[in-house]
């Protein structure tokens, strides 16, 4: 027997419909690319995501079409989140940061139609120029004040004019649910980049879940502030979770540095934020370095990477609870949150610390299984570790216009490439992505641990650590560090940094100290480069 409720599908435009009539005086504040702090409301974020709308069918794009951006966080960036996908149409969120050739890779790849972009990305677009012909057309995201004046590409639209003369009327369609409603392209690190296309349903799904207390605990008490890119997984599904509850956005636009982050928390009484550790680390930085303290935060959730525990201590010692979390692109991103329960409570610090730099727990609708290299379920004891399978409806069944199906997709599972412990509590805790542990004979290193000591040096801004190949073992350790200015580490210090916390085997063959340390486009340690400086300069 069927249950006798309605249906009403679940819907991207369904969020900011309601944002704007119940939350509809709550501000959405950002900083520009032209410079000063924009600031309306969900109301006014509404009526122009329905103008956007309304422009967008002028220039007859048609449901499913893909709508590609090239922005950073920001109100034109929100009104293209909900205009794009509220109207049947697919936001593609391109990331900046990857190569040209990359960029120009994914927009042919998923067949942009049209492609909105912040004035920074001018230089971007003028090189891929030859290759952006084909697009209906190209809109810089500001007012004619501003319109760059390009050689290379003379034909580019303003936002400001393409939407002024619009209706602000615009019926969202009442759309199946399962309608694509976004795409983003994974990193690259692991082959070509490949594209997830979320439904309006997985979305919606997603924002729900995270916006739960033991997640990101979102309220409309919150002024939330994502740092986390809009075209890094859709900022982890802040810009659909906040306007649900009827939080306050606040929008960082290109400035991420520390003094900056610091400023506009500070400004517009910034209670939740959300990041990757490398900004963490320069705001953290920079308040130390300027004797700063915060005194409206209250949240900051870390992923994408692994948080080192004196990240977690460092901003608890400011007063601010950090949620590590994991996730990636084609999970939406979140499916696990490390916060502590009850029993845990009265743990001795270090006790709760360990637990809060795991990756977390399972979030409701996301079904874990960790497989021994037997196939075999691991033994719950956070200590057997396995490779890490997903499902939920929030999970990737497939990659957008690609044959490639997602590891283990036949039997229902995703194989995230993670390599994992769980406790009795369902905490997981990552030990490596598959293809970074270190294997030496026979045994495997751990390299975000290691990493994790080394972060806790007083001499070392950031760590890394790779295999080298070893004629002996297959693999050694490596350590590879860039110091704080004036700083030395040598190979003894890092005997003893490791010697008594881990056993003798894994402590690392070499450490080499480098000016800098290379990252991926989202921010993480880029371990392939990070191998070639190794064989590079020690010759291996
Ligand atoms: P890519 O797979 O191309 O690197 P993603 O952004 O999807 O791009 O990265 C997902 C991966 O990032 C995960 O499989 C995991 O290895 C890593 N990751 C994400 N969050 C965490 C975390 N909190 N701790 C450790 N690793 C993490």
């Amino acid at each position: 027997m069927l249950g006798q409720m309605m249906h009403s599908p679940l819907l991207v435009s369904s969020i900011l419909r309601h944002a704007a009539a119940y939350h509809g005086d709550t501000e959405v504040v950002s900083r520009t690319v032209e410079g000063p702090i924009h600031r309306y409301t969900y109301a006014e974020l509404s009526r122009r995501a329905q103008k956007l709308a309304n422009a967008l069918g002028r220039l007859g794009l048609e449901n499913g079409d893909r709508v590609g951006t090239l922005a950073w966080n920001g109100y034109r960036h929100m009104e293209l989140y909900y205009g794009v996908s509220g109207s049947g149409l697919v936001c593609h969120t391109i990331n900046p940061r990857l190569f040209p050739e990359q960029i120009s890779y994914i927009i042919a790849h998923a067949g942009d139609r049209i492609l909105f972009s912040d004035l920074s990305f001018l230089p971007i677009l003028e090189v891929l120029a030859d290759r952006l012909k084909d697009l209906k057309a190209v809109v810089i995201m500001t007012d004619e004040a501003h319109m760059p004046k390009s050689e290379i590409l003379p034909g580019l639209v303003c936002y400001e004019t393409l939407i002024a003369g619009e209706s602000d009327e615009y019926e969202w369609p009442d759309l199946d649910e399962n309608t694509a409603s976004g795409l983003c392209y994974t990193s690259g690190t692991t082959g070509e980049p490949k594209g997830v296309l979320y439904s309006h349903r997985s979305s919606v799904l997603h924002a729900m879940t995270c916006a739960l207390p033991d997640v990101l605990g979102l309220s409309a008490l919150d002024s939330a502030s994502p740092i986390v890119p809009m075209f890094h997984v859709n900022a982890w599904g802040v810009p659909f979770a906040a306007p649900m509850v009827g939080a306050k956005l606040v929008m960082p636009g290109p400035r991420l540095d520390g003094a900056s982050l610091h400023e506009l928390f500070e400004q517009e009484g910034v209670t939740f934020t959300a990041g990757v550790p490398t900004v963490w680390l320069a705001l953290l930085d920079w308040m130390d370095s300027h004797a700063q303290s915060f005194t409206s935060l209250k949240r900051v959730a870390i992923g994408g990477s692994a948080s080192p525990p004196i990240m977690i201590s460092r901003f608890q010692n400011k007063g601010v609870m950090v949620r590590h979390a994991w996730g990636m692109t084609e999970t939406s991103p979140i499916g696990l949150a490390a916060t502590l329960k009850t029993k845990h409570e009265g743990l001795p610090a270090e006790q709760k610390l360990a637990l809060q730099a795991k990756q977390g727990r399972p979030l409701f609708g996301m079904e874990f299984c960790i497989k021994g290299a037997d196939g075999e379920p691991i033994a719950r004891d956070g200590k057997s570790f396995g490779s890490m399978l997903v499902r939920g409806p929030w999970v990737a069944a497939g990659y957008y216009n690609s044959p490639i199906s997602p590891a283990h997709a036949a039997e229902g599972w995703f194989d995230t490439g993670d390599v994992v412990t769980m406790d009795a509590d369902g905490f997981i805790q990552i030990v490596d992505r598959t293809k970074d542990v270190v294997k030496s004979g026979g045994e495997w290193i751990s390299s975000i641990e290691l990493e994790n000591i080394a972060q806790a040096h007083p001499a070392i801004k950031e760590a890394a650590v790779v295999g080298k190949p070893d004629e002996r073992w297959g693999e050694r350790p490596v350590l590879i560090v860039q110091l704080k200015p004036e700083m030395n580490f040598s190979r003894q210090d890092m005997v003893e940094l490791y010697t008594g916390k881990i056993p003798k085997w894994s402590i690392p063959d070499d450490v080499l100290v480098v000016e800098e340390l290379p990252h991926t486009a989202t921010g993480k340690l880029l371990k392939t480069a990070i191998r070639e400086i190794v064989v590079k300069e020690l010759q291996v």
